[in-house]
């Protein structure tokens, strides 16, 4: 059985459950790498109080490290940006978006950037093709993060992979386009130095190293 990386307080303790916790309707869903709050917790302010509040906090071992406030297509940010209110104005000021209101906490065991290619490979698939930014992009995206994530891309190509999104983001018919443009953005932004180490290890011969860590 996968361990969660939030607990949660209150009545329930089991995963997956549908929660009414102080009035608000929330549920949650955990495994060894992640955990998704969802169900709609809009009365709640920010990531923070939801993680510490309503969730009862990190699991044991896990700090508490990045989180997606708006699911798949809402972006990524830091647990620096925690306290910031989950609403559409701020969040729009980070590039970000509450999306489907399910929040996605990654802790330190995780790595954002495979979180990030996670992403960019569903929406590469769920891209319909019809516009050229959107189904041209994607593909080229999910394979630039492939090679990134692996360590094999050109320190070079972290700029070039920000600026396609650019040319992504709000030139498609639906905003399948700018969701997926926004992961990479907030990888990009806020954990740059991660994917950056990856292809220096690669060439430096740490890469294996890291991988056995
Ligand atoms: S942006 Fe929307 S309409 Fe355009 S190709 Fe992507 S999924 Fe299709």
């Amino acid at each position: 059985m996968q361990k969660p990386i939030l607990e949660i307080k209150g009545l329930h303790k089991r995963f997956g459950d549908h929660h009414v916790l102080r009035g608000i309707d929330f549920s949650v869903a955990a495994g060894e790498r992640i955990a998704i709050i969802g169900g709609g917790p809009t009365g709640i302010g920010v990531a923070r109080e939801l993680i510490e509040e309503y969730c009862g906090g990190m699991a044991d071992g896990h700090a508490f490290k990045a989180y997606l406030p708006g699911g798949a297509s809402g972006g990524i940010l830091p647990a620096s940006l925690a306290d910031i209110p989950l609403d559409f104005g701020t969040l729009a000021e980070h590039d970000s978006f509450v999306g489907s209101h399910a929040v996605i906490i990654l802790s330190d065991r995780d790595n954002v950037a495979d979180a990030a290619l996670n992403l960019m490979r569903f929406f590469a698939h769920e891209s319909c093709g019809q516009c050229t930014p959107c189904r041209e992009g994607t593909g080229w995206m999910m394979r630039v993060m492939e090679r990134l994530v692996r360590g094999e891309a050109e320190i070079e190509e972290i700029d070039m992979l920000l600026s396609v999104t650019r040319q992504v983001e709000g030139h498609t018919i639906c905003a399948l386009g700018d969701a997926a443009a926004w992961p990479i953005q907030g990888l990009i932004r806020h954990f740059r130095d991660e994917i950056e180490d990856r292809i220096k290890a690669r060439k430096t011969g740490r890469a294996g190293a890291m991988a056995a860590e």
